[in-house]
């Protein structure tokens, strides 16, 4: 995935300078970015469109959501976490490692038993099973715009829906 320059086939990488990226975050709208290359001066339009949002339909989460009776205080703190961060889009999403940090401080600081990190998934899976929550990952992820370098993602964000947000119904 090493762009080229369109004039002369020059390979485009950390000897090119960006002239004017416009490539924002992972999720960002904006697609192409400028950069000028490094053998001939040429400004070539860079597409960055691979980075594209895929969105979980809502309701895949675990599929035994369905049978869950009891709203447990792992989903609450899921909840209240999400709800603290203010993840209400994949832009301000969480990973789980982000979710379960601060899960475990919020427990430490309150002495209340700690989750595992396989349990908060869970939670959070079930979560999404209700609605209340949702997680989408980018396919590409751009991990350095001074060369270009992209790599498979593998950070699943999690935020709320509409129904999980607090205050919103
Ligand atoms: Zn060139």
């Amino acid at each position: 995935m090493n762009p080229k320059c369109a004039k002369c086939g020059h390979p485009l990488t950390n000897e090119s300078e960006i002239k004017a990226s416009d490539a924002g975050p992972p999720g960002n709208k904006s697609d192409t970015t400028t950069v000028v290359c490094s053998n001939c001066g040429h400004l070539n339009q860079v597409n960055v469109g691979q980075i594209r949002i895929r969105s979980n339909p809502r309701g895949t989460g675990a599929h035994y959501a369905s049978k869950i009776t009891k709203f447990g205080p792992g989903h609450s703190l899921c909840l209240a976490t999400l709800n603290a961060a203010k993840a209400q889009s994949f832009e301000s999403g969480l990973g789980l490692n982000d979710v379960w940090h601060k899960i475990r401080q919020f427990c430490n600081d309150n002495g209340r038993r700690v989750p595992t990190k396989g349990g908060t998934v869970g939670r959070l899976s079930e979560l999404q099973g209700l609605g209340l929550v949702t997680s989408a990952r980018n396919e590409i992820e751009l991990t350095d715009p001074e060369t270009m370098s992209f790599r498979p993602s593998s950070v699943n964000r999690w935020f709320l829906t509409e129904a999980g947000i607090v205050g919103a119904n």
